[in-house]
């Protein structure tokens, strides 16, 4: 996968600065979490990213070459966000080939690879059922599934545990990190949980007000915050948890 690289990120709404300058390095195979509060600048800067929309100033480079007008369908990013529904007109194993499907790959080749990604996810038992009869984790997989199978540059995350209950995020945070890490995966993880980004994530930035207010591993941002900020919104209610990824 690629390295991505925002270069002094703006961008403005308006009146608003939804985001105020980011530069952020996301290496190969890293997953890097953005973490803040409601209304920092995290979905814009995921969604600059993704090409949905084009910044106001700054660039962004997938390994070195600058794709900041790129439209999103040119930069083969996968996408996994709570509200991105799956297609229950179809299958489990259509849904997942969807995108191969969309890039004219004909119907054995999309098969088998979606079936390829459906067991590795441990769902292969699923792939011809209605993803409405799936749990809401077993849903989720489906979507990093679909997300995968088109072998994309960089995986772009958006709060994809919202809306699960707390005993399933916390099987699934352990299990979808450690597949994360086996895969190679390049990647931003957007989300406002402290708990998820520490698990799930190589490196975290901690934003606020459109600005990142610190980029480190977990065990920094928890031992050696920077700011007041940053110590205040990474206080855990349970400090003995598995840092599976540190
Ligand atoms: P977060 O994902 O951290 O909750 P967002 O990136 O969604 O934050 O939003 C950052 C700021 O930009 C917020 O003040 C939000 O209201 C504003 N904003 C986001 N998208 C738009 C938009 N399309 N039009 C106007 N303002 C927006």
């Amino acid at each position: 996968m690629a390295r991505i690289t925002l270069d002094s990120i703006r961008k403005r709404y308006g009146e608003t600065m939804a985001v105020d300058g980011v530069s952020l390095t996301v290496d190969d195979g890293e997953i890097v979490g953005v973490l803040g509060p409601s209304g920092c600048g995290k979905t814009t800067t995921l969604r600059t990213v993704a090409g949905f929309e084009t910044p106001t100033a700054g660039t962004v480079a997938f390994d070195g070459r600058e794709v900041t007008n790129v439209p999103p369908e040119d930069r083969n990013v996968g996408l996994v966000f709570q509200e991105y529904a799956l297609f229950d007109n179809m299958t489990v194993r259509e849904n997942v080939a969807f995108g191969l499907k969309m890039r004219g790959i004909e119907k054995t080749a999309r098969d088998e690879r979606a079936d390829e990604l459906l067991d590795l996810l441990d769902i292969g038992a699923m792939a011809d059922r209605d993803p409405t009869t799936l749990s809401g984790g077993q849903q989720q997989r489906v979507g990093l599934a679909r997300a995968l199978a088109i072998e994309p540059n960089v995986l772009l995350l958006d709060e994809p545990m919202t809306g699960l209950d707390a005993k399933l995020k916390a099987r699934l945070r352990e299990e979808v990190g450690e597949l994360l890490s086996d895969l190679d995966v390049t990647g931003l993880y957007v989300t406002h949980d402290q708990e998820e980004a520490m698990l799930m994530c190589d490196r975290i930035a901690v934003m606020k007000g459109g600005r990142i207010e610190q980029v480190g591993t977990p065990r920094e941002i928890y031992e050696s915050p920077a700011t007041e900020f940053v110590s205040e919104f990474v206080a855990l209610d349970a400090p003995d948890l598995p840092f599976v990824r540190w």
